[in-house]
């Protein structure tokens, strides 16, 4: 049996429209098609980890407003406990505004809504039901000072907590040495680290900062290039199955959830590593956020990803 899941993170509805050109401050673009997606980074990665085959329980708060029901219904179709997922009266659900024009380019504008009060005495009484063995999988679309208080319950109840440090934010750097495994992207590594990630010697160096700040397991996602994974045995870079990428929203999502479930599953990090480039590869051959996540089905029958 997998070692149950815990994502304790956002959900939003993105409002996508595709036009020729973004628009400038007080400019009209007519002639785009639009869009709407379940996403957020907290649900996008339980989306995935139960598409994939792990027990997920998602710990959120969404609005009571239309948004906020199908989100919940829609993690129900999932498979996935939303004991605790609270529906918060007093605030809108999660919304991002996402424009996107010919080339890809996009700006995003993010209302957090009931996301970003999804606060400490919530998680109190979620954490408090939580038993050992436990997989915790955390971004940083919720207030920080929530993060920080799971890390430090997870810590004293011994469950193993993976940190996705997305959207890029520092965290109390004391906290890092409680932390299984940290799961920063090329941009997310710089903030924390100071150092330009672009290569696999700057992921190289980048992690091996955040092994001194106190991280054992360290991946930094490369993009297009796979995933660099550092700890006191492997520095190794696994690369990403070569495939046409149509739409990236969503794949550093899919890796996260991905991984969970591998390591759920008594997976080494090498293989959990292998396991989540190939469902990201996936889901970047396909639109969307929550709709471009694979199958279980899909990611075993994709060839093991040679280790470099
Ligand atoms: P996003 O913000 O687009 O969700 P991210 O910046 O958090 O993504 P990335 O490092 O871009 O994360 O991608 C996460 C993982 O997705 C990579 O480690 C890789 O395994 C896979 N991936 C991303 N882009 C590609 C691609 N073009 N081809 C194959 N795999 C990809």
């Amino acid at each position: 049996m997998s070692t149950p899941i815990y994502v304790i993170g956002s959900s939003n509805t993105d409002m996508v429209i595709k036009a020729a050109i973004l628009p400038k401050p007080g400019q009209t673009v007519l002639g785009g098609t639009f869009l709407m997606n379940a996403g957020g980074k907290g649900a996008n990665q339980a989306v995935t980890a139960s598409r994939l085959g792990g027990s997920v329980t998602f710990i959120a708060n969404v609005g009571s407003d239309l948004f906020g029901k199908q989100a919940l219904q829609q993690f129900q179709r999932e498979n996935i406990n939303t004991s605790f997922v609270t529906i918060d009266k007093d605030r809108p659900s999660g919304v991002a505004l996402i424009n996107i024009d010919e080339n890809g380019e996009n700006s995003i504008m993010v209302a957090p809504g009931a996301n970003a009060y999804l606060d400490i005495d919530h998680i109190r009484v979620a954490l408090d039901s939580i038993q050992f063995p436990a997989i915790l999988l955390l971004q940083l679309e919720i207030p920080i000072q929530t993060v920080e208080f799971v890390i430090e319950e997870a810590h004293k109840k011994n469950f193993s907590v993976i940190l996705n440090p997305a959207p890029a934010n520092t965290l109390r750097s004391e906290l890092l040495k409680y932390l299984f495994l940290i799961t920063p992207n090329e941009s997310e590594a710089e903030l924390l680290t100071g150092i330009k990630v672009i290569d696999i010697e700057s992921a190289a160096l980048a992690a091996s900062i955040l092994h001194e700040k106190g991280v054992a397991n360290v991946v930094i996602t490369l993009g297009a290039k796979g995933a660099y994974l550092s700890n006191a045995s492997v520095h190794t870079l696994i690369p990403a199955p070569p495939v046409t990428a149509i739409d990236t929203t969503a794949a550093g999502d899919c890796f996260n959830g991905a991984l969970a479930v591998a390591l759920a599953e008594g997976k080494s990090l090498t293989e959990a590593v292998s396991f989540s480039c190939k469902a990201a590869s996936i889901s970047v051959t396909r639109m969307g956020a929550q709709s471009s996540i694979p199958i279980r089905k899909e990611v075993d029958v994709l060839p093991l990803v040679t280790v470099i």
